[in-house]
């Protein structure tokens, strides 16, 4: 089954309705939206483009965005979504790592990647052609198995080059439902509004709407705009989105600043990087009642745990607050383990690597067969991330096991200590990483981004008040901000390096 049969059912069902718009204009009803999909497809073939053959999405955020994507699998090919704001250097290797037939570009990105050799034939840059066809309707659907490639999600290579996760038929069918069943309802003619990237995980989360007949809104800033975002919050119905926890609390300080009008809001689904308590108490004080967390990666895409809204606002629950500063149970379509380096299930409240298994877990990497050998073992997905399961299956999550901290032969979490530093007022943001150590192995460092004025002997004493000795951070850097990527996560890889850059010097 392809999943282009969703949009083609709820066009025949909700033809009039918005499908997607920019900013408070309908650029598609579904209709058009099945028709422009669908010339889409009729385009592709036109250009020799075969069932399984990889199309990539070099582009912001745009209406146009979707038909494109939906015509790639309408044609049964495989859509490679690329971040925007990878140098178009970084794009061309993609393309040549999945071997990519064609790339969909603006004419921004278009120009980029022809300085960087790529051959024009590759890039589809006069979009209107691909999107224009009123007699596309009957443009037959590519058959697809379930197995099928649909989606190759490229990580963002932190560590080393990028690896393309192949998301299946499969994998973002099941995706879909469970987010229909435990993020929450979708009803025709609700709202979902994209201010983050359509490449990334976000984006993921357009496909409920357009199973559900609701409308995907792109913002005409391309991006987090406060101002437009709560404008759009009310000119659409029910609005929900996803944001990384930085851009929520940016969200809740220009709502509580401009007393914004949050009565639209319908969800506001946060994940992607750590929630610190403090920050997410501050966001429901100014948002309301609005919050869903999920906890996923792109191997596993948006779908590993949630903390539904019925736990969040559960303030009267005995374990309420542990179970704000986790990331919720298993959503139903997977199943959790934590098991130990060698691969040994753990007892419950030990932490270890989270294991997944379930309908969402990726195929592989793309030609990655040792990396895929990794991740994959006995059919679990083995995440990177630390964490631990209690009695009523909630998971908390440590950290990634990359950014766990052995300092005296004791395992330190960062999280617990920029949870701890976040406490004190004079803390904005903060972000906490180990350095090699002589006498250590490895010590704390804190990057601050300071509330007024607020000094070393402070902090240390603040820490001193709250948690052992040894987990104190042995040096503060106080930073006006912090690097982030586009979706708002912490690089933390960047702060290793400046970091050894200091050391160095
Ligand atoms: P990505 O594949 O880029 O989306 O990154 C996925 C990683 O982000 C996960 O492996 C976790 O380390 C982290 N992450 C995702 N969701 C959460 C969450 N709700 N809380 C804490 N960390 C998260």
């Amino acid at each position: 089954m392809n999943l282009a049969l969703w949009l083609q059912a709820t066009a025949r069902a909700h033809a009039e309705r918005p499908a997607v718009a920019h900013g408070t204009d309908v650029v598609f009803n579904y209709r058009a939206f099945a028709q422009a999909a669908a010339a889409t497809a009729r385009r592709l073939r036109a250009c020799g483009i075969a069932p399984g053959n990889r199309i990539g999405l070099f582009m912001d955020n745009t209406p146009a965005y979707l038909p494109l994507l939906w015509g790639t699998w309408w044609a049964g090919a495989v859509a490679v979504p690329m971040n925007a704001r990878l140098h178009a250097r970084e794009a061309a290797w993609i393309l040549d790592n999945c071997t990519a037939s064609l790339c969909f570009c603006d004419d921004a990105h278009a120009t980029d990647l022809r300085q960087q050799g790529m051959p024009t034939g590759a890039i589809a840059a006069d979009l209107a052609m691909f999107l224009r066809g009123q007699d596309a309707p009957d443009e037959p659907m590519a058959a697809r198995t379930e197995d099928d490639a649909a989606w190759l999600f490229y990580t963002s290579g932190t560590t080393g080059k990028p690896k393309g996760v192949v998301l299946t038929q499969r994998n973002l069918r099941w995706m879909t439902l469970a987010y229909l069943s435990t993020v929450q309802a979708v009803q025709p003619g609700d709202s979902m509004l994209h201010p983050a990237p359509l490449s990334h995980g976000a984006g993921l989360y357009h496909l409920p709407y357009v199973l559900q007949g609701g409308v995907n809104v792109v913002p005409t800033s391309g991006g987090l705009d406060c101002a437009e975002f709560f404008s759009l919050a009310t000119h659409w119905r029910n609005a929900s989105c996803f944001a990384a926890p930085t851009i929520v609390k940016r969200l809740a300080n220009w709502a509580r600043v401009h007393k914004s009008d949050t009565s639209g809001l319908a969800t506001i689904v946060y994940g992607g990087a750590p929630m610190y308590l403090a920050d997410i108490e501050a966001a429901r004080a100014t948002l309301g009642p609005h919050f869903a967390q999920i906890y996923g990666q792109g191997e596993s895409p948006m779908t590993i745990s949630v903390l539904p809204k019925s736990v969040i606002e559960d303030g009267a629950h005995p374990r309420w607050r542990a179970r704000m500063a986790s990331v919720g149970f298993a959503q139903p379509m997977v199943e959790i383990s934590i098991r130990s380096e060698d691969g040994e299930p753990l007892p419950t409240g030990t932490p270890g690597e989270v294991c997944v298994r379930g309908e969402v877990v990726m195929a592989g990497y793309w030609n990655q067969p040792e990396s895929t050998a990794a991740a994959l073992r006995d059919g679990w997905l083995y995440t990177g991330d630390i964490g631990a399961l209690d009695d009523d299956g909630f998971l908390t999550l440590m950290d990634r096991s990359k950014d766990l901290v052995i300092s005296g032969g004791n395992n330190i979490y960062p999280r617990e200590i920029e949870e701890t530093l976040l406490l004190h007022p004079g803390v904005q943001e903060v972000s906490v990483i180990g350095r090699p150590d002589p006498q250590w192995g490895e010590s704390l460092v804190a990057y601050v981004v300071p509330r007024g004025e607020i000094s070393t002997e402070q902090l240390d004493a603040h820490c001193l008040a709250h948690m052992g000795r040894y987990k104190r951070p042995k040096q503060y850097r106080f930073v006006a901000e912090l690097p982030k990527n586009n979706y708002g996560k912490v690089l933390k890889t960047e702060l290793r390096e400046r970091e050894a850059r200091l050391d160095g010097s």
